[in-house]
């Protein structure tokens, strides 16, 4: 990516403006309808949430998902046990969504250069607006905005239609001294839209929903050219219909944005087969507060130098607003296969995953469930009756009298298999001579499917638990594979003690999971919960808990994050894995390219 040719005797750059020879564009696609709307307070459609029944059981309502509409008898006297506390319906505590907007402030004069030239439509100053663009999808953001208030919200919102508007709005924006955040689906776990309270400038959250276009495709070439206000499911169904697919998959993908992926450094499960975010866009525009880096095309690869896209990887929204990139698409896979594995205990699984990885052969994606983990998604099963019992019942004698796995022991393996027919025998060929030798056994393809379709409805029991009074969030890292065991080991054993110490109710739940696998070690989820009935601020409470949960991970030789970023959640970590001259790389950077900080969120790194 460079500047654009400053001498008259040549022509700027283009861009991707323009689609290659023989490269498809797709019309525009329709704007997602009413049904597709989000919940306020709350993740995922408005249409879909968990409730308690007439007969006190858990239900998801809605159509979206397998689980939508069934009766999870097993849920809440699951939750019970686990937690040690009794979790009534009758003493849930119901969102108190909106919560007091604070005032916009003004800038006449930034308003009045934006009125040249976007409609009144595209500036917009409706609380509800402003608060939701205020924060992401943090347990301490949803507490706030369905308990408490937030302290500073964007004071507009612009709808931008297009790059030269994007333009527009930021020299307006550096012109008349005011901060910019971009906004594409909300959903980062890092407080990186929380707008700084000390901010004194108008904030202006720029809202990429409208540039959501799918430009190009060019199959010969296997490339596209997408908005960076594109929603993950829209890029996915769009690229389907054409017989293609970015192998990107988030378990967000139903509203983060590719722009927001950048952004973040966003991994997907699918990472082993389709790479991650960075090994996917081919290259990037941004506007700057300098201008606009663009490049004429994007190549396969280049040794030009310094390569400022490749700084956006992260910026989150520090540095500029990225409005489209070009990246690798890959034709649909021709088999698609699921699996699953149970192993007698979380460090054989770690084994297996370990040898997957060198084996050079690893599915598209495989995870691996420690014991609690799997208990949590045999709680969520529906009751199973007849033969389908039955048939349960000697499944679970087989397991454990037969084979002597312990039930408190034993940790669960999916897989999805995809590639060519060729490609997916030789991945479940050498999944199946590493699961005899780490003492796995095959738990059949419909396991396996039914734990990839719970990924998308099992994010909406976190506000549900809330509403509880059970206090939830998972955070993860990156660690090398000598490491993975004892990480998690002292992870748990950390939070227990912590938990412990504060004479919190009941009992705290930690588990773990392993999503992404590499040659040299793995990316590790926490899923940590505490049930916080009668305890003050019980989201500072969680917060300080999560803080120790980092400490520790640091300790163990994790990474600050693998794919959530830092936003302002992580950055008092920075200076632990970071050298003072690294800090201020960052720093330099940032008041070189942005020396008015006009992208003013305060993400990163702050001196
Ligand atoms: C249930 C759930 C599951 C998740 N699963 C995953 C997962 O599997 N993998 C993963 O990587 N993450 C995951 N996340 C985190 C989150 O979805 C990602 O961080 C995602 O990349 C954020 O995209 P977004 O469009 O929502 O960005 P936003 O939340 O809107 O913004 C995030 C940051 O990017 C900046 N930004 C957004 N758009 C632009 C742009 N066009 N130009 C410049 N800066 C921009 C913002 O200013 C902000 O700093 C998950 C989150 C939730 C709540």
């Amino acid at each position: 990516m460079s500047q654009p040719d400053p001498r008259p005797d040549r022509a700027p750059a283009p861009g991707f403006l323009a689609a290659p020879p023989g490269a498809l564009v797709p019309p525009r696609r329709r704007p997602p309808t009413e049904h597709e709307h989000e919940s306020p307070d709350a993740w995922g459609f408005r249409d879909t949430y968990f409730r308690i029944n007439e007969r006190g059981h858990a239900v998801l309502e809605g159509n979206r998902y397998e689980l939508s509409g069934q009766e999870l008898t097993e849920f809440l006297p699951w939750m019970r046990r686990s937690f040690g506390v009794p979790l009534e319906p009758a003493a849930a505590r119901p969102s108190r969504y909106p919560p007091a907007v604070p005032e916009p402030r003004h800038n006449p004069a930034f308003r009045a250069e934006l009125e040249k030239f976007l409609p009144a439509a595209a500036i917009c100053e409706d609380p509800l607006a402003r608060l939701r663009r205020g924060h992401g999808h943090t347990l301490t953001e949803l507490y706030s905005i369905r308990y408490g208030r937030l302290a500073r919200v964007p004071d507009l919102v612009l709808f931008p239609r297009d790059e030269a508007e994007v333009e527009r709005i930021v020299q307006a924006a550096r012109a008349h001294g005011a901060c910019l955040i971009p906004y594409g689906g909300g959903t980062n776990v890092s407080e990186a839209l929380r707008c700084p309270p000390e901010e004194q400038r108008l904030i202006a959250c720029v809202d990429l929903r409208e540039l959501d276009q799918l430009l190009w495709l060019d199959p010969h070439n296997r490339m596209a050219c997408i908005q960076a206000g594109a929603v993950g499911r829209h890029i996915a169904a769009q690229l389907r219909e054409l017989g293609f697919t970015l192998g990107h998959e988030p378990d967000s993908l139903e509203h983060s944005t590719l722009g927001g992926w950048i952004a973040t450094h966003a991994s997907g499960m699918k990472k082993n087969r389709y790479g991650n975010i960075e090994d996917i866009v081919l290259d990037a525009e941004v506007v700057t507060a300098g201008g606009r880096l663009a490049r004429a095309q994007a190549l396969p690869r280049e040794s030009t130098g310094l390569a400022p896209g490749r700084w956006i990887f992260g910026s989150e929204g520090n540095l500029g607003i990225v409005t489209r990139a070009v990246l690798r698409v890959s034709p649909l896979p021709e088999l698609q296969q699921y699996d699953s594995a149970l192993f007698p205990d979380f460090a054989s699984g770690v084994e297996f995953l370990r040898e997957l990885a060198h084996a050079g052969a690893a599915p598209a994606s495989v995870r691996l469930l420690d014991n609690l983990q799997f208990q949590f998604g045999q709680a969520l099963r529906t009751p199973r009756a007849g033969l389908a019992a039955l048939r349960g019942r000697a499944e679970r004698a087989f397991v454990t009298r037969v084979r002597g796995f312990s039930l408190e022991q034993m940790c669960a393996c999916t897989f999805v298999f995809e590639g060519s027919r060729d490609q997916v025998r030789a991945q479940r060929r050498t999944a199946a001579r590493l699961l005899r030798r780490h003492g796995g056994l095959r738990a059949g393809a419909e396991n396996g499917r039914r734990g990839y379709q719970l990924t998308f409805s099992i994010a909406y029991i976190r506000d549900f638990a809330l509403e509880l009074g059970l206090l939830a969030e998972s955070f993860e890292t990156s660690i090398a594979w000598s490491q993975v065991v004892p990480l998690c080991t002292a992870v748990k054993a950390r939070l227990a003690r912590e938990h412990a110490a504060r004479g919190l109710p009941g009992r705290p739940l930690v588990s773990c999971r392993v999503t992404q696998v590499y040659a040299t070690g793995a990316c590790v989820y926490f899923y940590f919960a505490f049930a916080g009935h009668g305890v003050e601020q019980p989201h500072e409470v969680y917060a300080e808990l999560e803080r120790a949960g980092r400490d520790e991970v640091l300790r163990a030789g994790g990474a600050l994050s693998h794919h959530h970023g830092v936003g302002k959640l992580r950055q008092r970590f920075l200076p632990r894995i970071l050298s003072p001259a690294a800090l201020e790389w960052t720093a330099a950077l940032k008041r070189g390219v942005d020396p008015d900080n006009v992208f003013g969120a305060g993400n990163l790194w702050r001196p």
